[in-house]
Order: structure tokens, then C-alpha cells, then sequence
């Protein structure tokens, strides 16, 4: 087993045994009437040393830490230096610092070689569902803010209220089970199957863009190589032309709403 293989296999792990508690603690520690318990980290239950995780790694961001993008899919601003979630130094600077790391690389040679073996795919896959998780994460906690009560965290207390609205239209239950649907996900080892969903672009110049739809699709193009990486969280093509062709449009659909 490579060391990156470990590293998702701790994440795994970790999620199977404490998923289900953990998405208990984002989901209700929004909803408490009482000063809340000590934060969690969200990929391994631990309350020792806790972090702030970004969303979105920094060097994805690189000069675009303060800038605020708008998501594509609510219209909601958000401000991607603020858009953190909590997690222990181990899992954020041990497991994910070494993914990114890793993601990085396989970006890199993609970008060379213009070409992406279907393991480094399944691992690119498996990096943007953390990345899903992390997202929704961060939505189950901005309603905490939308019902804001009790002195929080300065620092997660910023997030504006705009950015729930794409969630007050359905029931919280519903928020919970993208939740834990999103954890199910990172725990299946396979991804093989999903390789056809991961839609690979070139786009003429480096740059960073990301729009997504939890749940469903991601979009994320990044400043330093020529590629973007889109991929359906649940969506499954027998072709790859099949599942291109989709992607092109939903991304042609945003560039023409944005
Ligand atoms: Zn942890």
C-alpha cells in the first residue's frame, strides 16, 4: 500500500467508525440551546488540537484568498479564506496536507503528459468528495449562523446569512442526509466505477475557478497548470463522451450565468 493509499485508508476508517457522530455534532450543534461542547474534528471525532481546515486548500486559492466568488449553482458570495471547518492538526496536517501534496503532483504530470492513469483518477476522486463533505460541513455550520445565538468563534461567526439560502428552501433533514451522503461516499475504497464521471479539461490559461453543486457535480480549475478537473458525485456513464458532453453543458450554463 503507497503512502497515499494509507492516508485515505485512515480517512475511511476513521469515517465508518465516527461518521455517523460526527454528522450528529455538525448537524445539531447549530440547533442547541446551550453553550456547545468543545469543537470536533469532523474527519475523526477527536476534540485534541483542533484546527481550522480550509474548504478549499490555499494553494488552489493562491492571490485569491480575499476575493469572494459566487457560487454558480445558489448565487451566494462566498469569501474562500473564511470558508474553514474544524479538524485535528493530524488529520489536517498530516493526512490532508499529504493528499493535497500528492493531488498536486498528479496535476502536475497530467498537465505534462496529458495523461491521468485510473489510479491517480480514483484519487482525484476521492480528494473532491473530501472536498464535498468539507463544503457541506461548512453549510450544516452557516446555519448555526443563520440562527446565530451564542458568542461562537469570531472567526466562524463572519459567514453572511445569503450564503444559507440555497438550503432554506429544504427541509434541514434533507441537509443531513446530503451530509451523511457525502461521508458514505469517502468511505467506499472502490472508485473505478466513477472514472467515466471524471471529466478532465484543458483550459487555455492557468487559472483558479471552482463552482459546485453539493451533492451532485464539482468544477475546479487550477492557477498553476492547464487543466480543470469536473466530476459527478453520483452520476454514472458508460462513455466518458457521454458524461463530457454533460459536463460541457452545465459549465457552459454557468459561464453564460455568471
Ligand atoms: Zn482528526
Amino acid at each position: 500500500m503507497t503512502e497515499v493509499d494509507l492516508k485515505f485508508k485512515i480517512l475511511r476508517v476513521n469515517l465508518r467508525r465516527h461518521g455517523l457522530n460526527i454528522a450528529e455534532d455538525v448537524f445539531k450543534r447549530h440547533h442547541h440551546t446551550t453553550k456547545p461542547k468543545d469543537e470536533i474534528c469532523v474527519f475523526c471525532n477527536s476534540i485534541t488540537a483542533i484546527t481550522k481546515e480550509h474548504v478549499l486548500p490555499k494553494w488552489i486559492l493562491e492571490n485569491n484568498l480575499q476575493e469572494t466568488m459566487t457560487s454558480s449553482v445558489n448565487k451566494q458570495m462566498i469569501t474562500y479564506n473564511k470558508a474553514l471547518v474544524p479538524a485535528c492538526s493530524e488529520c489536517n496536517n498530516s493526512i490532508l496536507a499529504f493528499i493535497e501534496k500528492y493531488i498536486i503532483k498528479v496535476i502536475q504530470y497530467m498537465d505534462a503528459l496529458d495523461n491521468c492513469s485510473n489510479e491517480d483518477a480514483c484519487n482525484i476522486i476521492r480528494w473532491l468528495e473530501i472536498i464535498d463533505y468539507k463544503l457541506q460541513v461548512l453549510d450544516c455550520r452557516r446555519k448555526y449562523i443563520k440562527y446565530g445565538n451564542s458568542e461562537y468563534d469570531r472567526d466562524w461567526g463572519r459567514f453572511s446569512v445569503s450564503m444559507m439560502r440555497h438550503f432554506l428552501s429544504m427541509s434541514p433533514w434533507r441537509a443531513y442526509d446530503w451530509l451523511r451522503s457525502s461521508q458514505r461516499r469517502i468511505i467506499v475504497k472502490e472508485k473505478i466505477k466513477g472514472v467515466n464521471s471524471l471529466i478532465i479539461l484543458k483550459p487555455r490559461i492557468p487559472h483558479f475557478y471552482f463552482f459546485t453543486q453539493p451533492n451532485e457535480y464539482i468544477y475546479l480549475s487550477f492557477p498553476m497548470c492547464k487543466i480543470a478537473v469536473f466530476y459527478f458525485f453520483k452520476r454514472r456513464y458508460e462513455y466518458y463522451e457521454d458524461a463530457a458532453a454533460e459536463a460541457l453543458d452545465i459549465i457552459k450554463k454557468v459561464a453564460e450565468s455568471g
